[in-house]
């Protein structure tokens, strides 16, 4: 792609993964351990092979866009400040995280 990266489909879902997004991961907070991300129909990976690990996780939050639709982001961080203001873990206790780590 226009960064050097690379693209697959697989499944529901478009991947993009190598250079550009790998270099745009690292920089996020907690970037060096996030293998992908995903937003929408489309997910981020650091590498072919951090996808190849995250990809059942990330599927879950591809059904979850779908099921929420616009409003799956603002569903997200409500439940992550929930989370924070009931003094739980905002990522692992968000019950969409859940349900993802529930398929690995
Ligand atoms: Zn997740």
């Amino acid at each position: 792609m226009c960064f050097g990266g690379r693209v697959q489909f697989r499944g529901r879902a478009i991947e993009f993964y190598e250079v550009g997004t790998k270099w745009m991961i690292q920089r996020l907070p907690n970037g060096q351990f996030t293998l992908a991300l995903t937003l929408g129909h489309t997910i981020l990976g650091q590498t072919a092979a951090s996808l190849d690990v995250a990809r059942m996780h990330e599927t879950v939050h591809v059904a979850q866009y779908e099921r929420w639709g616009p409003f799956f982001l603002t569903a997200y961080f409500l439940s992550s400040t929930y989370m924070w203001l009931t003094g739980r873990r905002i990522y692992r206790d968000n019950p969409f995280e859940r349900e993802a780590y529930e398929t690995d």
